[in-house]
């Protein structure tokens, strides 16, 4: 009897290690960045059918109609059921979109991207593929990745904002009519511009303002290739100071910490030729794959 309960507990023993080689696949599957959805949904953006995504335009209406779809897709919830947020910011009307995944506590992480660009000039589509349809696939990647978490620690918000290029209105009216109180919103994470770098390098910026949250941002560690600098967040710099460069300065303004991800300007920066085939698959992926282990890093350690 002894003899047979230690075989059986041996047994017992390879069969937890079976198990546990098993399943550590699956939940390391579960913090994969899906590269050929995350390139699919920048081409879609980016292609000429979305005429440019200018506020108010038809292609806009369409990119905002596929975001929705995608949410859908991914399985996320939103305050509306259209997603929708509709705003009036002079003679601008635009509308963001907010998706969410409810996590253990009423305390939000905010991700956010502006989906709108610049639309056509003189016969010329500007697609905006860095600019920013990069941002809005890599946030679709994190809201399906949050999505997949057991419980998150936190909740999180996936907000796609309109009329960025027009003076930040859809973050100004994100935060003057936000969906959840704003003192519960402790983070903003900004992306916007993320898929190309000659010399391969994604900056950080907003520790300056907010030194608190640099220490846990230098423990996610970069794949191999993907430099990650902080900088671009001190008054010095004059044009060089990113803190209003986008979205993320509405919250700032609001006092709300923000982390903000972009690469500096490139030749097609706001040129008919920011276009999918110029954007950089391999850096553009190791970003996703940064941000993605980035997220669940603050998930459990903010
Ligand atoms: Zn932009």
């Amino acid at each position: 009897m002894p003899l047979r309960f230690k075989c059986h507990s041996l047994l017992y023993t390879l069969c937890l290690w079976l198990l546990f080689f098993l399943v550590k696949p699956t939940a390391a599957l579960a913090q994969e960045v899906q590269a050929a959805v995350l390139f699919h949904d920048l081409k879609v953006l980016a292609a000429d059918t979305m005429q440019g995504r200018k506020t108010g335009t038809e292609g806009n209406r369409q990119a905002r109609a596929y975001l929705i779809r995608r949410l859908k897709e991914i399985g996320l919830n939103g305050f509306r059921p259209d997603y929708t947020h509709p705003f009036t910011q002079g003679q601008v009307q635009g509308s963001n979109v907010i998706a969410y995944v409810k996590g253990q506590s009423e305390r939000y992480i905010v991700v956010s991207a502006h989906y709108d660009h610049l639309g056509v000039k003189d016969g010329q589509i500007y697609n905006g593929a860095d600019d920013n349809a990069s941002g809005v696939a890599a946030a679709l990647q994190l809201a399906t990745l949050i999505k997949q978490q057991q419980s998150p620690r936190y909740s999180w918000l996936f907000v796609f904002l309109d009329a960025e290029e027009a003076g930040l209105l859809g973050a100004w009216a994100f935060v003057s009519q936000p969906p959840v109180p704003l003192k519960n919103i402790v983070l903003n994470l900004n992306f916007d511009m993320l898929s190309r770098s000659q010399k391969k390098e994604l900056y950080v910026c907003g520790t300056a303002h907010y030194p608190k949250l640099r220490p846990l941002v230098k423990r996610c560690v970069p794949p191999v290739g993907l430099r990650v600098i902080f900088g671009h967040d001190t008054a010095h710099l004059g044009m060089q100071d990113w803190t209003a460069a986008s979205d993320h300065y509405a919250f700032h303004k609001k006092g709300i910490p923000f982390l903000y991800f972009g690469v500096e300007d490139h030749p097609d920066y706001h040129r008919p030729t920011d276009d999918y085939e110029n954007i950089d698959k391999d850096f553009y992926l190791k970003v996703v794959q940064y941000l993605a282990q980035l997220a669940l890093l603050i998930d459990r350690e903010l």
